[in-house]
């Protein structure tokens, strides 16, 4: 097969755009598309600091390698969650990728901040990792983008289409109203962007192996049948037969998801101890973490009701 542009050995078929791509094309068609996002979504400027949020795996790296190649100003942000041995390899392709390229890196470690290891916690706590892990990467997140305008994380195409199924099939109007590309900087929170959205995983894992990038694969040891791989795999079954169909619909529900949108959402207030925004009542989901596990003391609890 030969590159559509060049005619040059095409490394790449991309089935839904019928084209084929050497090396070089490929990775000047997979920058296009972030900068289709970029534009599309106004997710940032050339002047804004980026913080992007990195996990060591192929897509948060490939966002941080598309951005920098783009010329846009970017930092990388690692927490480090203490998983035995998976957070110290993840860590070392992070500082690697950072050095190689001398871009700055803030790394955090959960153990230092918070007091104990996720693994730890999830063992204290009796919940989901993913779950508790989610709300500590966002927490962390947001504390170190204080002097960034804003965050980017590495979601892809199959990612988001996976979060919209889960919330279609269980009509979570709350999530569908505020599944976006772009959060904008609001109630205390940093505004939010995912500029891989119009690329799908098998486009990230390729434009990764065609620059080069020295990412981690391997699964994380607490994840647990994760829904959205369920997901993922339905949709790629149908697009075999349905061409473009995970585009469609994701594209679709962003031009109809204002309908899902109300007036009556709850503005989130700060927490009374650690200042986060938060709708759960005086304390934030964190600082309620914390003081399940002796780390705060139980009497903050006494003035403070909600979700927790
Ligand atoms: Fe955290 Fe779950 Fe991802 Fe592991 S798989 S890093 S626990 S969200
Ligand atoms: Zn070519
Ligand atoms: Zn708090």
């Amino acid at each position: 097969m030969k590159c559509r542009i060049c005619k040059g050995k095409a490394e790449i078929y991309l089935p839904q755009y019928n084209l084929a791509l050497c090396r070089e094309h490929y990775i000047e068609f997979f920058l296009r598309r972030v900068k289709k996002a970029v534009k599309d979504f106004k997710m940032f400027s050339r002047e804004d600091r980026i913080l992007v949020a990195v996990s060591g795996g192929k897509d948060s790296l490939s966002l941080w390698d598309a951005l920098h190649s783009l010329g846009y100003n970017t930092a990388g942000f690692f927490l480090d969650l203490g998983i035995n041995g998976h957070s110290a390899r993840s860590r070392e392709r992070v500082e690697k990728f950072a050095e190689e390229r001398g871009l700055p890196l803030k790394i955090e470690e959960l153990e230092r901040v918070f007091g104990m290891t996720l693994p730890e916690i999830t063992k204290r706590l009796r919940e989901p990792a993913c779950k508790l892990c989610g709300r500590l990467k966002r927490y962390y997140m947001e504390q170190a983008a204080k002097d960034y305008d804003v965050i980017a994380t590495g979601h892809n195409m199959d990612d988001e289409v996976a979060f919209l199924m889960g919330n279609v099939f269980n009509w979570k109007e709350e999530y569908l109203a505020h599944q976006s590309p772009v959060l904008p900087a609001e109630h205390g929170f940093s505004r939010k962007v995912k500029p891989l959205i119009y690329l799908s995983e098998r486009e990230t894992a390729a434009y990764a192996f065609m620059r080069g990038i020295d990412y981690y694969d391997e699964r994380c040891p607490l994840s647990r049948g994760a829904t959205s791989i369920f997901y993922k795999n339905i949709m790629r079954q149908m697009e075999l037969g349905m061409m473009g169909i995970r585009f469609r619909f994701l594209k679709g529900f962003y031009s109809i998801q204002d309908r899902f949108k109300s007036e009556d959402r709850e503005t989130p207030s700060p927490c009374k101890v650690c200042g986060y925004p938060t709708t759960a009542g005086g304390l934030c989901s964190v600082c309620r973490m914390k003081i399940r596990l002796g780390l705060l003391p139980e009497d903050l609890l006494e003035d403070s009701s909600g979700k927790g």
